[in-house]
């Protein structure tokens, strides 16, 4: 997957990394365009239907994609 949901760039200017010991949420970030999306895999487990109570959840992974100096571009969690 490309930067299609950030700013449209290739994926040369992507990286991901995930949670401690989870691997079912992870977090795109985009060094072109400073964005990060935090998405969820359904392949590794959870549920499209509970994406808000994820989102939550997963508070920490924005803290971090934040402390790093990314922006959150999409309004919640990202079902895959
Ligand atoms: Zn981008």
């Amino acid at each position: 997957m490309g930067c299609s949901l950030l700013c449209g760039r290739g994926p040369e200017d992507l990286r991901y990394f995930y949670g401690e010991e989870e691997d079912t949420y992870r977090v795109q970030v985009c060094d072109r365009c400073s964005g990060y999306l935090k998405i969820l895999d359904t392949r590794k487990g959870g549920s499209v239907d509970a994406l808000a109570i994820d989102d939550i959840l997963t508070a920490h992974l924005d803290l971090v994609a934040e402390e790093q100096g990314y922006e959150r571009k999409a309004p919640r969690l990202w079902g895959i």
